[in-house]
């Protein structure tokens, strides 16, 4: 089969990362020019290339410039193994990115399987392992596909080290998903998970989100020893079954005030809006939704993510999107079989 085209120069990674996924799903091979041609440093980084081997392996696919920094790959996937896997990025990169790119894929197999990651859990820019399991998840069991997570070490930037498992139940296909409406607050919560730094640190960052976002329940995790240093700031709050989360993370040069601050207004804009999801999980359910053929949510003014993966999701899929604004800065992003 001819490999579709798709030009990368709008995006970043998340455009490859849909393209393999869709590939291994539909069996239609792609060819990717200017790969990450909107970063700084454009083409194939370590995590990025984990993600083709680990696409090329699972579904016993062959990809044809699979360098580093290569700007260029065409990808054939074969048929998608249910079983066991493991995959090393060798870097901080991260592991959830890495999961989100397999999960459908796998959920989509003839059987269970599990998954087996190591590298960066908790990165700035990539959605944290309390992210993938309490907000990622439950979105993807109102779909029906069911995965449970957990976390076997935790990895900071820059030395990474962590890894997490996943169990994958196999779904045969996607449910749609209506979440237009947020639904009552039933809990929420403040978590600073942090790991060979100053618990002082901790608690100024806890102490500077609960200022942004009033929570009583806030609270400083040590993690046990490890490799490497971090903390990050995890703003919950949940809805019945599902959740929604606001992150940041402890950078060097960055006061731990901000760090606080920038968590707890995230939260605090997001519920201002009344939107039910979030600016990370809208680019991240449009895959699964265009899988299951239709579907529908508010979400905030949509960033580039959204536009870039909606490009290359539409080029594999006979779907449409829509997104139409409803004011308020709110934003409703729907899904139509075409
Ligand atoms: P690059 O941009 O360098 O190519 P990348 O491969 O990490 O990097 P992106 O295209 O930026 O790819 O995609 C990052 C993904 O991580 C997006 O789905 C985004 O919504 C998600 N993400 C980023 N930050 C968070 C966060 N704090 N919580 C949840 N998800 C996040």
């Amino acid at each position: 089969m001819k490999p579709i085209t798709i030009d990368g120069t709008g995006g970043g990674g998340q455009m490859l990362r849909t393209a393999l996924t869709l590939s291994m799903v539909t069996g239609t091979p792609f060819r990717m020019t200017h790969i990450r041609g909107a970063r700084r440093k454009p083409g194939l980084k370590r995590q990025h290339l984990t993600c083709v081997k680990a696409a090329c392996e699972i579904s016993g696919g062959t990809a044809d410039g699979a360098e580093p920094n290569s700007t260029e790959l065409v990808f054939r996937a074969g048929t998608v193994r249910a079983g066991s896997h493991r995959f090393a990025i060798g870097t901080a990169g991260s592991t959830g990115l890495l999961l989100q790119t397999l999960l459908p894929a796998l959920w989509l197999a003839d059987g269970p399987s599990e998954l087996h990651l190591t590298g960066g859990t908790h990165n700035p820019m990539a959605p944290p392992f309390e992210f993938l399991d309490r907000v990622f998840l439950p979105a993807m069991r109102l779909m029906g596909a069911e995965a449970g997570l957990e976390l076997l070490e935790a990895g900071f930037a820059p030395v990474g080290g962590g890894s997490i498992a996943c169990r994958i139940k196999s779904s045969k296909a996607f449910a749609a998903i209506e979440l237009t409406e947020r639904g009552e607050i039933t809990a929420q919560r403040i978590r600073v998970p942090i790991r060979n730094l100053d618990a002082d640190i901790a608690n100024r960052i806890l102490n500077a989100a609960r200022l942004a976002f009033p929570c009583e329940d806030g609270a400083v995790q040590p993690l046990p020893d490890g490799p490497g240093r971090g903390v990050a700031c995890l703003v919950e709050a949940e809805f019945g079954q599902r959740a929604e989360m606001a992150c940041s993370f402890g950078e060097l040069a960055v006061g731990a005030k901000k760090v606080g601050q920038r968590a707890g207004r995230l939260m605090s804009t997001f519920l201002g809006t009344g939107a039910a999801v979030g600016r990370h999980l809208a680019d991240q359910l449009l895959l699964p939704m265009a899988l299951a053929g239709n579907g529908r949510f508010t979400t905030m003014a949509p960033d580039d993510h959204v536009a870039t993966n909606i490009a290359v999701i539409e080029k594999f899929l006979p779907v449409s999107f829509l997104l139409t604004e409803r004011g308020g800065g709110v934003w409703e992003i729907s899904c139509d079989s075409v």
